[in-house]
């Protein structure tokens, strides 16, 4: 297995990521390797960490000056074993071929676990759109969706939000996409409402972030009522999952963005985080307006703080790291598990860097890797594509039930599998084990392609 991530290495130098993320498979799945002597005949895991196809393109666009920028966009198409590729598009600067290639390789796991028929791919571009104007983000959109179009389909690659892609974007892409093929089709999901979306896809993956929390609290008897809570971003994912936590009685304590942290002792109830919400998705704000408007908290900002982030070194219960890839280190998770944290579930992707993980794992304190924790947003994706495709809508509370019902069973399904390999209890490793086990059967299956 280290020849495989070699061969990685000198394939595709500097893709750092990739190759986190790749070495945290391989730390778990060598139990079934070793087992299933057929997997690694087939080179299963060579077939795994190759992507099926990668597409990478220009996308000019003139900004509202008549100014010409050019930016990058790309499309990883890593696996589609099980199903067709799917996945978010992500508009950050820091979008590079390593991190798109770590995120298709994550969401090719998690897919397997959403219990639906589900390939992984991941997309985006390096373009910005903080301090764009809507005009701008429409034309960057189009152009994107332009070359995109011709490579994606209901029924071959089906892309959704990620970072940086939310109903805004979804809209301007989807109709772009309508525009030059003719066609009104689920090609994307996270649509509005009114055009093919589905109720509770915005909320999904913070809610199913706090659904599988419960579950792990449950294995101790315990609940999340009362328990005070950490959660950085202040994105989709951090501010559903906020709104979970808050219904089921926990107590959020922070939430932050790129510049910088709030912290409210009192807890960030749900009057506050309505403000939160109109501030990050009406005004497009920072999140360090909250203390101009709730005098009580704090703020403090963490741009130039490499060494560890201060937000992980405040005491409390759970914390929901849900901004972005390795924003908690070694001593972030010396930190956290010291000032009293229990458990720790990921709403983000690989947020936690492997050091921090075997921090968890070694302090035996319940984590949820963000592979299962946050896959209920990619699982109601899946659902708004069934729907779209009966064309049929279903009401709030049937999507809810269906996504309690699949983070239910993604949490059983790693605790089984975990058990089955002799790491009871270690969700990381349960992830990893069911997923590539139901990956790999049916790459098998289908033959050498
Ligand atoms: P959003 O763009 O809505 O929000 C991201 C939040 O994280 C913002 O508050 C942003 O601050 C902050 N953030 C982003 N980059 C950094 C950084 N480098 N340092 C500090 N803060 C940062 O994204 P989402 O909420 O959709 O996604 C958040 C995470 O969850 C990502 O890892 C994503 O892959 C993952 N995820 C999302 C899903 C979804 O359904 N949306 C599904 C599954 C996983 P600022 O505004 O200042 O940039």
């Amino acid at each position: 297995m280290i020849d495989i991530l070699k061969r990685i290495k000198r394939r595709d130098p500097g893709e750092k990521e990739f190759y986190q993320a790749v070495q945290e498979v391989m730390e778990t799945v060598k139990p079934v390797l070793d087992r299933h002597p057929e997997y690694r005949q087939d080179a299963a895991l060579e077939r795994l960490t190759e992507p099926e196809r990668i597409i990478m393109f220009r996308v000019p666009w003139a900004d509202d000056q008549g100014n010409i920028h050019v930016n990058r966009g790309f499309r990883v198409e890593m696996n589609s074993a099980i199903g067709p590729f799917k996945g978010g598009l992500r508009f950050h600067p820091s979008v590079n071929l390593s991190i798109l290639k770590f995120l298709a390789f994550e969401q090719v796991f998690k897919n397997a676990l959403t219990t639906l028929s589900m390939g992984g791919a991941k997309g985006g571009s390096d373009f910005d759109p903080k301090g764009k104007s809507d005009k701008e983000v429409m034309r960057f959109c189009q152009n994107f969706m332009t070359e995109l179009s011709r490579h994606i389909g209901p029924s071959s690659d089906i892309p959704e939000g990620d970072i940086g892609v939310g109903t805004r974007e979804i809209g301007f892409l989807f109709g772009m996409y309508k525009k030059v093929r003719n066609e009104f089709t689920g090609v994307l999901t996270g649509k509005g409402l009114g055009w093919g979306g589905s109720l509770i896809r915005p909320e999904a993956t913070g809610y199913g972030n706090v659904y599988f929390a419960s579950e792990m609290l449950s294995t101790i008897n315990e609940t999340l009522e009362g328990k005070t809570c950490l959660i950085s971003g202040s994105g989709n994912v951090a501010l559903h999952t906020a709104e979970k936590i808050i219904e089921l009685g926990g107590k959020v304590l922070t939430m932050s963005d790129s510049s910088g942290y709030i912290y409210d002792e009192e807890g960030i109830d749900r009057g506050k985080l309505d403000f939160i919400k109109r501030l990050k998705n009406i005004r497009r704000g920072r999140i360090k307006e909250y203390i101009d408007k709730y005098s009580e908290a704090l703020y403090t900002e963490t741009e130039s703080l490499l060494d560890y982030n201060p937000i992980w070194a405040q005491r409390a219960d759970c914390a929901f790291p849900c901004a972005t890839q390795n924003e908690i280190n070694e001593k972030d998770a010396s930190n956290l598990v010291n000032n009293g944290v229990r458990l720790v579930s990921e709403g983000a992707e690989m947020p936690c860097r492997l050091e921090a993980i075997h921090v968890f794992l070694d302090r035996k304190i319940l984590y949820a890797p963000g592979k299962a924790s946050n896959a209920g947003g990619v699982a109601v994706s899946g659902l708004e594509m069934a729907q779209n495709s009966m064309r049929l809508n279903w009401t709030r509370e049937e999507v809810d039930n269906r996504l309690k019902m699949i983070m239910k069973s993604i949490h059983q399904t790693c605790l089984d599998a975990a058990a089955e390999f002799g790491e009871s209890g270690n969700y990381m490793a349960g992830a990893n084990i069911a997923g590539f086990v139901k990956v790999v059967n049916a790459m098998l299956d289908q033959g050498i392609v």
